[in-house]
């Protein structure tokens, strides 16, 4: 297929919406006016006017429309039209196809609509559907409360492990198998530790505020007591710890977790830690890669319980390769008896740099969106509230990955980094430092390199870039 962008520069927002509905058929954009295909989406903007045309399937439709305004979010809903009546898909995000919809909520909240205009305009002018407007802005209230928690001195920090015990194949973060990546493993501990100090005569010179602390990857686990003991009592005593409101560890994979790391990480006084499943059945866990069981979860469970973790994360993936809707039931079954704090349920997302963009896709289960639905009704009538969700690009069915937690079990740190409230300093590989102007909407970011071993010969070099944050809070003064 191809996607003609004729005389404006919507073409973000036109390929988005068309990938909504193409679900995996290659897409070339060509701009111009030439139409180089026999199926064809055409788009045009000139002045005030605005023109679709769609031949595809068998079928050719077109639609015009004029607006001095907002032309991008016409040509979305011109598109959506036209592809919906084709392909017979009505994504239930209607012509949303950002990462942050609850921002973009918020930020219209913000400027005094009420939340039931809101409501009217997503529906009447984005064509969202009711079920994902009621998750939408019973997500909004919930982040409000969270959000005021924060000034404009305050930050959160993100630790970066990006190491796991064998790479899952639906992954699509650069993390490294531990097999290949060990031997780099101490001096990234070294390196990261020195880090963590110079951030915080970073922070203390720039008055900022640590509000939570949140150290995933990859998986942290992977690292040896030691050197988890080593990272997380650096920061420790290099920040001040007396404000921050939560420390979160990812332990991830159960087949990483052990008495010794809960009680390090116990004695380091994390509070909040992530157990991921992903599925509770074990043929799925083998086919996706990973090296547990559902056995594996559940005594990882309650050896972190018999610790004293009383805020537990779960997180599920719905969509997963040789998954149906039976053992997605059961999934959700065993994964509430267990009674977390939190459950976070993500839609698949295929990337190309996953191996599952091949083969493996063809194997995913269709009724992922039906799958979520029963999810949401079982999390709801256990008590669970959504408290954060985004979006990704490549989501099976232009689906959303969502926050679940008992009441007043919110992970802080979802909130700040999906509403993008403050700034998040980001330490170690692949970490990304996002500056917020504490009065404005700027956002300015500082990329650590990537890899671990680019991480480990070129810190210095890294190391000076933060340099770019005294630069930026010059610029936007607390
Ligand atoms: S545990 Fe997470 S980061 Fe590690 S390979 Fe699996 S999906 Fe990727």
């Amino acid at each position: 297929m191809v996607l003609i962008i004729d005389s404006h520069p919507y073409r973000y927002e036109a390929e988005a919406l068309c990938r909504m509905f193409l679900r995996g058929r290659e897409l070339k954009i060509f701009e111009g006016e030439d139409i180089p295909a026999e199926d064809f989406i055409y788009t045009g903007v000139f002045g005030d006017k605005i023109s679709v045309r769609i031949k595809m399937d068998g079928k050719d439709l077109s639609a015009k429309a004029e607006t001095s305004e907002g032309k991008a979010a016409k040509m979305e809903y011109l598109l959506y039209e036209i592809l919906s009546e084709i392909t017979g898909l009505k994504p239930k995000w209607g012509t949303l196809t950002g990462i942050r919809p609850v921002k973009l909520a918020l930020q219209m909240m913000d400027k005094g609509i009420s939340a039931d205009e809101v409501r009217r305009k997503f529906k009447e002018e984005r064509l969202v559907s009711d079920e994902k407007l009621d998750l939408l802005l019973s997500t909004a209230e919930h982040e409000q409360t969270i959000r005021a928690l924060s000034k404009p001195e305050s930050v959160s920090m993100y630790i970066s492990i990006p190491f796991c015990p064998s790479r899952c194949s639906y992954c699509s973060f650069t993390s490294h198998a531990i097999e290949k990546a060990a031997k780099l493993i101490p001096q990234y501990v070294d390196l990261l530790c020195e880090e963590l100090r110079d951030t915080a005569v970073l922070m203390e010179e720039l008055g900022l505020h640590l509000e939570t602390v949140y150290m995933g990857g990859g998986t942290p686990t992977v690292l040896t007591p030691e050197q988890m003991d080593r990272v997380l009592s650096t920061a420790r005593s290099s920040f001040d710890f007396g404000g921050v409101r939560e420390l979160t560890v990812e332990a991830g994979r159960p087949d990483t977790i052990t008495p010794e790391k809960l009680e390090v990480m116990k004695k380091n006084g994390v509070d909040r830690i992530s157990i991921n499943p992903q599925t509770m059945d074990d043929g799925v866990l083998e086919l996706i890669g990973r090296k547990h069981t559902a056995r594996d979860v559940v005594d990882a469970f309650y050896m972190a319980r018999s610790f004293g973790f009383d805020n537990i994360n779960m997180d599920l993936i719905s969509g997963l390769p040789g998954d149906d809707f039976d053992k997605f039931r059961k999934t959700i079954d065993s994964v509430l008896e267990l009674e977390p704090e939190n459950i976070t349920l993500h839609t698949l997302t295929v990337k190309r740099s996953a191996n599952l963009a091949g083969d493996a896709q063809k194997m995913l289960s269709r009724s992922v969106d039906e799958m979520n639905e029963h999810a949401f009704r079982c999390f709801d009538e256990a008590g669970y509230y959504p408290y954060y969700l985004y979006r990704q690009k490549g989501t099976v069915e232009a689906l959303e990955n969502t926050g679940f937690c008992k009441p007043g079990k919110e992970g802080i740190y979802n909130v700040f980094i999906m509403d993008e409230t403050h700034s998040i300093l980001a330490t170690g590989a692949g970490g990304v430092t996002k500056l917020k102007d504490p009065h404005g909407p700027k956002i300015e970011r500082i990329f650590n390199f990537k890899f671990p071993y680019e991480y480990i010969d070129r810190f210095d070099l890294m190391n000076e870039r933060k340099e770019q944050v005294k630069d930026f809070y010059e610029r936007y003064p607390l």
